[in-house]
């Protein structure tokens, strides 16, 4: 399809959508994903947006993609919990709010498209642990073996040297490391960097997804907010989406991916509606605050996107019909 007819018919399906005029400035499609692989992730997903795909199928494409590579944070090469053993979470949301998760999986490399066939055959929303792997293996996902990252192999080893339990972000190593830095823990090694993604298709329908190996070295059996929803995702196709990365306990106390798109709900722009849930967490313990990292990404019908956390050093990368580019998202510190 030629660039010029391609942007005119997602100008044209948004309007059609939302039953007024003519929006120009409508973005569609659209996908964003959370942090600098966000790049290649939106590639991934723009394959099936850019003929016309549904966004549902985009995210969970992008999602498998990153559960493909070996990477510290997502998939068999992530961070394994205290006990040496990868655990996955996931979970995908589309347009209706049918929605699949899966929280604490072992040796399936694909826990997205677990929780999308959770979402599809069966009447839950969310199977964990050995259950997980059960349903995973009855309906034709193989087992296999974690084979972690460099990075996640020598985190784990000079963790193990301490043991130390609390993840804490060492502020000073992240400014030392620039704007575009990942978080570390406090004895340097490199913190936690879950994927999320939320896209809108040329019909105007929002969808997302996220997966995980969770924070590093956590308790065995262990679920942040990543297999959440309402927590690390959430999709209202009237009004937007949203996703979050970082320490995912602060999350769930808010309910944090539901929280911003009530807020979008309520008029808010993405930027600001992240912003808004960010702050609901400072304000609840501004002194613990200082040592956390959360971010927040959204997006909204329009195709607006919008960021915010707590710490510098959150970026997304952003896929729309000119470009894949990569944004920094404002702090609260
Ligand atoms: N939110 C993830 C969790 O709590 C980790 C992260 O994104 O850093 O498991």
């Amino acid at each position: 399809m030629d660039r010029k007819k391609f942007l005119k018919l997602g100008t044209f399906a948004f309007a059609g959508i939302q039953g007024h005029s003519l929006l120009t400035t409508a973005e569609m499609p659209l996908v964003v994903a959370t942090w600098e692989s966000g790049l290649k992730v939106n590639s991934a997903a723009w394959k099936w947006l850019e003929t016309g795909g549904r966004a549902l199928d985009a995210v969970e494409a992008g999602a498998r993609f990153i559960e493909d590579t070996i990477d510290c944070c997502v998939g068999l090469g992530g961070f394994p919990d205290r006990d040496g053993i990868v655990t996955l979470d996931a979970c995908i949301m589309d347009e209706n709010a049918n929605c699949g998760a899966v929280a604490g999986l072992e040796q399936i490399k694909h826990p997205i498209s677990v929780a999308r066939k959770i979402m599809e055959t069966t009447p839950h929303v969310l199977l964990v642990g050995q259950g997980a792997q059960q349903f995973a293996l009855e309906n034709g996902f193989s087992k296999e073996k974690p084979e972690l990252s460099g990075d996640a192999a020598s985190a784990y080893k000079k963790w193990l040297k301490k043991s130390k339990y609390e993840p804490v972000i060492n502020i000073e190593n992240k400014k030392q490391n620039g704007p575009f830095a990942p978080h570390f823990f406090e004895d340097g090694s490199l913190n936690h960097d879950t994927m999320g993604l939320l896209a809108i298709d040329l019909k105007g329908n929002l969808s997302g997804a996220v997966t995980t190996s969770g924070m590093a070295f956590k308790l065995h059996g262990r679920a942040g907010d990543s297999p959440i929803i309402g927590a690390g995702l959430f999709v209202d196709n009237e009004y937007g989406a949203a996703t979050s990365s970082g320490m995912g306990e602060e999350v769930i106390r808010i309910c944090g991916t539901h929280l911003v798109v009530e807020f979008l709900r309520q008029g808010l722009s993405p930027e600001m509606a992240c912003k808004k849930a960010v702050e609901r967490i400072v304000k609840r313990d501004p002194k613990k605050a200082k040592e956390l990292q959360v971010g927040f990404l959204a997006i909204n019908k329009q195709g607006v996107h919008g960021a915010f956390a707590i710490q510098p050093g959150f970026v997304y990368a952003v896929h729309n019909s000119k470009e894949n580019k990569l944004f920094r998202a404002p702090s609260y510190f």
